[in-house]
């Protein structure tokens, strides 16, 4: 991505939990609330959590943990941050603009998300943050959470290298945050066909197929940005990341109604429809089609 004109977000937090002891020990019963958000959703490590829970619907374990130990909140200078937290607030910067103007060719204005970096132990809205978690962006308080080893990760385990990844993660929790204030998650969550786990899980991939568009919708509307290759590398991210693919990887049988966010096929499509399309009304996944 060509990011160095962009504006970095001023709309980010880092919080410190790494003084609190600890107390999270890895154990299922302590990563289970933290997957707990139906849409809170969760980005890519959450996605192989919910492969190591195999079996319990994520969609059940409504309602976070929170609790942990308190966490410090600090907002330093830019200068002070990693380079690829700069880049991520540069990409963050970008969705902000870009989201603006969609907003006000429709007559509104875009509250943005916040952007919050922690370390291993975290604190939001929808409970406690861990590390293993991945992205995630917490609808009742409006912030995105990322746990600054996520990226340094997703290019050992995922093999998804480049800076174009965290532009496509970082705009696809944006893709939440817009679904969450235009109602559209609300409107899912209180869809009356949620009756079986296979139906919510289905209603999940949608929402998530329809973040990847959004992010799409971003990339294809900031002209300046995208760099040969970058195409190229957000499909494989997004073909990395797809459940059929986590699932293999985790030596199972890809069951598709097993699947909350989508297959490789699924969601490299879905980003594509955003790219190539720019218009945020083409990412109707749950009426639409490719
Ligand atoms: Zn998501």
């Amino acid at each position: 991505m060509r990011l160095d004109d962009e504006q970095e977000s001023s709309h980010f937090e880092v919080q410190d939990g790494r003084g609190g002891g600890g107390g999270f020990g890895g154990g299922l019963g302590m990563l289970l609330p933290l997957i707990g958000s139906r849409f809170g959703c969760g980005g890519i490590v959450v996605a192989l959590i919910i492969m190591m829970v195999m079996g319990m619907n994520p969609l059940s374990l409504i309602g976070g943990g929170g609790g942990g130990q308190p966490v410090q909140t600090q907002r330093p200078a830019t200068t002070e941050l990693t380079d690829i937290q700069r880049t991520s607030l540069k990409v963050l910067g970008s969705t902000e603009r870009r989201w603006d103007e969609i907003f006000r060719a429709e007559g509104q204005s875009y509250p943005p998300p916040t952007l919050v970096f922690y370390s291993q132990n975290g604190q939001s809205g929808c409970g406690a943050a861990q590390a293993a978690m991945g992205p995630f962006y917490c609808p009742a308080d409006q912030r995105i959470y990322i746990d600054t080893d996520f990226f340094k990760e997703m290019e050992t385990r995922f093999n998804a290298p480049g800076d174009f990844p965290i532009g496509y993660i970082i705009a696809h929790e944006v893709g939440h945050h817009i679904q969450t204030i235009t109602g559209e998650a609300d409107r899912i969550r209180r869809a009356p066909q949620r009756a079986s786990e296979a139906e919510g899980n289905a209603l999940q991939v949608k929402m998530e197929l329809q973040a990847d568009c959004y992010a799409g919708v971003w990339a294809a509307r900031d002209t300046n940005l995208m760099e040969a290759g970058d195409l190229e590398e957000g499909m494989r991210a997004a073909e990395a990341i797809g459940d059929d693919t986590l699932q293999k990887a985790a030596g199972r049988r890809p069951v598709p109604e097993s699947f909350t966010h989508g297959s490789s096929a699924q969601r490299m499509a879905w980003l594509r429809k955003g790219l190539s399309t720019g218009d945020p009304a083409q990412c109707d996944t749950f009426n639409g089609s490719l």
